[in-house]
């Protein structure tokens, strides 16, 4: 018999293992129903498509979605809001091993789930897990796909009430966008946490300043961001730094950046 967990526990154990070594401040968890009839809109053109998997298609017994979100520390945020155009070193060391920290926290919080008895896992984790690029780049995947994944850890976020999305595409939570996201899908249940919003876009106010701080310009006010400028930027960055593709202009010097704006 599965051994009961509570919100407080697991609140705890996340943020004893995702606060260690300093990249992210305490963090934000909301949970969401594993059935939701959101999920399934994802599958639609236009938003995700085909190649998306609900919850249930993960695990099909699963109750719950767990989507964590790791505001990164204050250091990561202000050095990278000191120069325009390249990644702060404590941006690009975040972005590494904070990265590659978030998401080893979905495969402990998972296994820990496991031992308590409970049937849990982080899809974007998964062997299964399948992201693509180029449309028709990957012959298994159905044609007019790119730049979409079988599970998108903003789009958990969204259903989850974490937040909405912004023009930059990043999720705007209640603690803004600048960090990163994990989830597990369990059927441990719990109560879901309220939607305080229903439209994709409503804590974006539009100002427009991610679009201006883009060094290659790959926001636009029309259309939001276009992948490809924003990839060939990040491929430069990684050349440059040797570490890591990453920049995160548009999630500093930004009214999103630590908080909703206008709240
Ligand atoms: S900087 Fe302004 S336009 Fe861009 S996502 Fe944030 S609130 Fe929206
Ligand atoms: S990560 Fe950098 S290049 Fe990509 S959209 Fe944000 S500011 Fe632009």
């Amino acid at each position: 018999m599965a051994r009961p967990i509570t919100r407080e526990e697991l609140q705890a154990f996340v943020t004893r293992h995702l606060t260690a070594g300093g990249y992210y401040e305490e963090p934000l968890i909301r949970i969401g129903r594993a059935d939701d009839p959101l999920w399934e809109e994802f599958k639609r053109p236009g938003a995700i498509g085909g190649i998306y998997r609900t919850p249930l298609e993960w695990l099909p017994e699963a109750k719950t979605v767990i989507s964590v979100f790791g505001p990164w520390a204050d250091e990561v945020v202000t050095t990278n809001a000191v120069d325009p155009v390249y990644p702060s070193g404590a941006w690009i060391d975040a972005y590494h091993n904070g990265g590659a920290l978030i998401k080893q926290v979905s495969v402990t919080l998972a296994e820990w789930l496991n031992e308590a008895g409970y049937a849990a896992m982080a899809p974007a984790m998964s062997k299964e897990f399948r992201y693509v690029y180029e449309d028709g780049s990957q012959p298994d995947i159905p044609a007019g796909i790119s730049y979409a994944s079988n599970w998108s850890e903003r789009h958990a976020a969204f259903v989850c009430g974490q937040g909405t999305f912004g023009l930059s595409r990043g999720i705007i939570t209640e603690r803004g966008m600048a960090g990163r996201f994990c989830s597990v899908v369990t059927d441990l249940e719990l109560e879901p946490d309220a939607r305080p919003y229903s439209g994709l876009y409503d804590y974006c106010i539009r100002c427009g300043k991610c679009a201006e701080n883009c060094p290659p310009k790959a926001i636009r006010m029309e259309n939001g961001k276009d992948h490809p400028p924003c990839d060939a930027w990040l491929t430069e960055m990684k050349a440059r730094n040797g570490i890591a593709g990453c920049c995160g202009k548009c999630q500093v010097n930004v009214p999103c950046s630590r908080g909703i704006p206008n709240r």
